[in-house]
């Protein structure tokens, strides 16, 4: 059963408005315009997995969890959790050209491209285990301990692995069901009605957790970015306030609703309440009424919008 899908992650939408919200040669559209294609690239991985796993039936009580950000001793994020009565699985899916090898001491992956080109990263077995230990404090905190298993996916047989981590297993999204199957039979922990309970937990504290605003993470003065509302139709940024609507100047698309973005990019960049002020510059609205008709609109409790439209997946 898969409780929790995937949807485009708040970080893409994110990053994808601060990139057109910067200012023309800023430093920073380099850097920003590389993690967006990692992050689509994760993506691009992750719906991989999630793909194989749906046409996949498990006879065993089970639960998938996609994409969850929870806190404990500190945040993290678990591509996919399976959640069984005796144990738990974690998943971390990596999508990456090239050849990897996997170092211990210290931990790092290094990449070799085609090309020749080697980078060094963060050992995604390092950033699993640490998973572990969080997801492990996390379910502590509840009164509940459960064996949890770490595996690493890579999302195309395509990547080569010259030495793999000695102490995770690393597979390819094929051999995954076949992995989860022949997992050791434990004895059950949990009832079904507790499953459902911790199951249930894990989405309420999915959806109260909230990222780093873009701009503190960029360390981007909010001044800097570029302001307006942006045409759907054409991606022109700066949509006038026209009587119940919004008018394009450049196709002249007419749009009721454009408003509704602007106020998303607001809170995904900068991660606050918009006060009437904030509205009229962000959105180039003269009128005080104005402003105050949209924020009333638009239930201006973000957590509550961020929660319902579940735009941070
Ligand atoms: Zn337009």
């Amino acid at each position: 059963m898969i409780y929790k899908k995937r949807r485009q992650p708040s970080e893409i939408i994110g990053l994808t408005a601060l990139l057109s919200r910067l200012k023309p040669n800023s430093l920073l559209s380099k850097e920003i315009s590389s993690d967006l294609a990692a992050m689509r690239a994760g993506l691009g991985g992750e719906e991989r997995l999630d793909e194989v796993l749906s046409r996949h039936a498990f006879p065993n009580e089970h639960v998938f969890l996609h994409d969850l950000s929870l806190k404990s001793t500190g945040t993290f994020q678990i591509d996919t959790l399976y959640l069984t009565p005796s144990y738990a699985v974690i998943f971390e899916v990596k999508n990456m050209a090239g050849t990897l090898t996997f170092n211990e001491n210290p931990p790092q992956l290094i990449r070799i491209l085609e090309n020749g080109q080697k980078r060094a990263f963060g050992s995604p077995a390092a950033q699993i285990e640490r998973n572990q230990d969080l997801f492990s404090d996390w379910l502590h905190a509840r009164g509940l301990a459960l064996p949890i298993y770490p595996v690493i996916v890579f999302a195309y047989p395509k990547q080569i692995i010259e030495k793999p981590p000695s102490n995770i297993p690393v597979l390819f999204p094929n051999s995954v069901p076949g992995f989860l199957r022949r997992l050791p039979k434990s004895h059950t922990i949990l009832n079904s009605n507790e499953l459902s309970a911790l199951t249930k937990e894990l989405m309420d504290s999915h959806a109260g957790y909230i990222p780093k605003p873009l701009y503190e993470k960029y360390n981007i003065p909010i001044d800097e970015l570029k302001t307006g509302v942006t045409c759907k139709n054409c991606g022109h940024i700066g949509m006038k306030r026209a009587l119940r609507t919004w008018h394009c100047k450049k196709c002249s698309t007419n749009d009721g609703f454009a408003h509704e973005q602007a106020i998303t990019e607001w809170f995904l960049l900068v991660g606050r309440k918009m006060t009437n002020r904030e509205c009229r510059r962000f959105l180039h609205i003269d009128k005080l009424q104005t402003a105050t008709r949209i924020l009333n609109m638009n239930v201006f409790d973000f957590r509550r919008q961020f929660k319902k439209s579940n735009i941070h997946n």
